[in-house]
C-alpha cells in the first residue's frame, strides 16, 4: 500500500448501508469510492453469460483468466463496471446477480484474482472501499476501518424500498430470507469469511436514518484521519 494514499475500509452485511454511506463519505473526504461488490457482481454475470454454474469451480476459474473486466469513473464521478467493453452497471444490479455472486465470491481462484485488482485500485488513490473482507484481508492496514451492520428486518425493508424505487415489485419475505441466505454464505465460507476486523469498529444503523449514519461515520473517521 502506498505511504501517500489513505485508505477507508467499510466492511459489513447486504444492506446495511454500505454503499450509499461509503460513497457519500468519499465524496465528503474527496478519496474515490470502489464498491467491490460491483466488481464480484460483474464475475457472477460472465459467469451466468458464460452459460456455467456459478458452483462450478473448475470452469469458473478457467474463465478468469479472459475476463475483460473494467471499472472505470463516469464524468459523475459514479463506478461503472465493464464486461468485455460493454458497460454492465446496470445489468448487474439484476435481483437474479445477488445469489450468484454470493455463491462466486466463494470461490478460492475468484478472490484470489480480484484480490490483487483491489489492491490495486487503493494504490491509485485515497478511497473509501467497501465489501465483505476490506478491513480483514483486502486492506489489513487500512487507516480506517468500519463494520456497518444493521438487524436484518431493517436490511429487508430498506432493499424493499430500493427495489420498489428501481419499479421492481418484491415481497418482504423473500427478500428478507434472501438476506439471511446471503449473510449465512458469505459468512461461512471457507475464505475471507464476512467479519468484523479486530481493529474495526462497530457502526450499527438499525435505528439511524441516512444522514445519521454518514455523521456517525464522519465522526469515526475523523477521529483517525485528521
Ligand atoms: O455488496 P454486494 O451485495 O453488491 O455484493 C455482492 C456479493 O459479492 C456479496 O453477497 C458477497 O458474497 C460478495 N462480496 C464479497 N466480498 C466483497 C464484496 C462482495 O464476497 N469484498
Amino acid at each position: 500500500m502506498s505511504m501517500n494514499y489513505r485508505s477507508v475500509a467499510i466492511d459489513g452485511p447486504a444492506g446495511a448501508g454500505k454503499s450509499t454511506l461509503a460513497r457519500k463519505l468519499a465524496e465528503k473526504l474527496g478519496f474515490l469510492y470502489v464498491d467491490t461488490g460491483a466488481i464480484y457482481r460483474t464475475v457472477a454475470l460472465a459467469v451466468l453469460r458464460a452459460g456455467l454454474d456459478p458452483s462450478d469451480e473448475a470452469g469458473t476459474g478457467g474463465l478468469l483468466g479472459g475476463l475483460d473486466l473494467k471499472m472505470a469513473y463516469g464524468g459523475d464521478g459514479v463506478q461503472r463496471m465493464y464486461l468485455a467493453g460493454e458497460d454492465v452497471s446496470a445489468a448487474i444490479r439484476e435481483h437474479q446477480i445477488s445469489g450468484v455472486a454470493s455463491k462466486v465470491s466463494a470461490i478460492p481462484a475468484v478472490r484470489a484474482f480480484l484480490l490483487d485488482y483491489q489492491r490495486r485500485l487503493a494504490r491509485e488513490g485515497s478511497v473509501v472501499m467497501d465489501g465483505r473482507d476490506i478491513g480483514t484481508v483486502v486492506l489489513p492496514d487500512a487507516d480506517v476501518k468500519i463494520f456497518l451492520t444493521a438487524a436484518p428486518e431493517a436490511r429487508a425493508r430498506r432493499r424493499l424500498l430500493e427495489l420498489e424505487q428501481r419499479g421492481r415489485s418484491a415481497d418482504y419475505e423473500t427478500v428478507l430470507q434472501d438476506i439471511r441466505d446471503r449473510d449465512y454464505s458469505d459468512e461461512h465460507r471457507p475464505i475471507a469469511p464476512l467479519k468484523r476486523a479486530e481493529d474495526a469498529a462497530l457502526l450499527d444503523t438499525t435505528s439511524l436514518n441516512l444522514e445519521q449514519s454518514l455523521e456517525a461515520l464522519l465522526s469515526m473517521v475523523k477521529e483517525k484521519i485528521t
